[in-house]
């Protein structure tokens, strides 16, 4: 395929404006490029760091025309956003990635078809159009089981366990009470893992990749907590989860930033949870610890420049800052008694609200040894948990 360049200059477009939206947005203007960022919210944190802001509903015809006049290049910055805009932007002006390889990703049972057809390890999965085919699903799959909506879920919202029988009857209540047409949901058996994994990779369109070395990552209902770079242990499982990710942003032709989530069974066989099609938050150590980070990878795979160099040029824990946690720190004592912490780097996204989950901010604590990192996120936590950044 023909590589299009576009060069500095140039503006590009995103859909999406939330955190990921303004690092892409900050990554593409330190290159030279200006960003064109389109999210229905004014308050989305990427507005505040774009050159052109369009806070209107995906569905205003005026503004389609207008944007796509704007961009020379399109991409997003998570998958919730509409495929079909992407279709119709794709008439016009290049989308990476493409509105084909979203389509497949932005739909769980798609995204898990997709890859089980192709011999890629994944969960037992089964699907379903209605609550009433759960019980008959769950057979399939087997005991212990979790329910996800197809489309629109993250950070564990719309994810329902099924432990065991008997609990089939509740969980079929509360997708009746949250079923809209056309609705689907998808069972997934509930892994036993010994721990969750993520790996980035990053694809030109002329077809050249690499990857970051692999992380840990540990959850915390459902939302990202902590990442761990690069994840301790074996160097055959980082070696086979770069060659899996490898293969998989092959086959979906993807040109950008993907990253492939994984579970890590005791036996050390690796499963497929899910793919993002661009930047990731267990990747946002590469901000502070790598050559060339997630964001700016980005610019340089849609705009056809060179990919860069994705090495680590530090140990790093990254820990999310969610809900009230970030209103310690954006008070001068709490700010200063992190800041304080020897290797920590603050990112605050600038967002007016606190609410419960919501992801605040974040902080990468680097050290020489993944060690020391492990140490200072360590003090860091603690001190969240019995209060003494509070009062520092
Ligand atoms: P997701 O939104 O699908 O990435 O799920 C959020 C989190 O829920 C994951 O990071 C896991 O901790 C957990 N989870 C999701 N699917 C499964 C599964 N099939 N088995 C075990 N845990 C899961």
């Amino acid at each position: 395929m023909k590589t299009v360049v576009i060069e500095p200059g140039s503006v590009l477009g995103v859909l999406g404006g939330g955190q990921l939206g303004a690092m892409f947005t900050m990554a593409a203007c330190r290159l030279g490029y200006h960003v064109a960022v389109w999210d229905p919210d004014p308050e989305a944190p990427a507005h505040r760091v774009a050159t052109h802001s369009f806070p209107v509903p995906f569905t205003d015809q005026h503004i389609l025309g207008h944007f796509s006049d704007l961009v020379s290049v399109v991409t997003y910055e998570w998958e919730n956003i509409p495929a079909e805009l992407c279709r119709v932007l794709e008439q016009r002006k290049p989308v990476r990635p493409s509105s084909t390889v979203l389509s497949v990703i932005q739909d769980r049972l798609e995204q898990k078809g997709f890859l089980a057809s192709h011999g890629f390890p994944v969960p037992h999965f089964a699907g379903l159009t209605a609550p009433d085919q759960l019980a008959m699903a769950v057979r399939q799959v087997g005991y212990p089981a979790l329910c996800k909506t197809a489309t629109a879920g993250y950070d564990g919202k719309g994810q329902w366990r099924i432990p065991r029988e008997s609990g089939v009857r509740e969980v079929e209540r509360a997708l009746s009470e949250s079923a809209r047409s056309g609705m689907r949901w998808i069972v997934e058996s509930l892994v036993p893992f010994e721990r969750e994994l993520s790996i980035l990779v990053v694809r030109g369109s002329d077809g050249q990749s690499c990857t970051y070395p692999l992380a840990e990552n540990e959850h915390e209902e459902g939302i990202l907590r902590t990442t761990k770079m690069p994840a301790p242990g074996s160097s055959d499982i980082a070696a086979r989860a770069a060659a899996l990710g490898r293969q998989i942003v092959d086959r979906l032709e993807g040109v950008g930033v993907f990253c492939l989530e994984l579970f890590q069974l005791p036996s050390g066989e690796l499963l497929i949870n899910e793919i993002a099609p661009r930047p990731h938050n267990s990747g946002h150590y590469t901000l502070d610890a790598c050559s060339v980070s997630q964001f700016e990878q980005q610019v340089r795979a849609i705009c056809g420049m060179p990919l860069g160099e994705a090495r680590l040029l530090s140990p790093a824990v990254m820990v999310n800052l969610i809900g009230g946690d970030a209103a310690i720190f954006m008070k001068s004592a709490g700010c200063r008694a992190l800041l304080d912490i020897p290797g920590a780097v603050l990112h605050l996204y600038g967002k007016r609200a606190i609410r419960p989950r919501r992801k605040m901010g974040h902080v990468t604590f680097l050290g020489e040894t993944l060690s020391f990192a492990l140490d200072y996120a360590k003090q860091f936590r603690d001190g969240l948990a019995s209060g003494p950044i509070l009062s520092a």
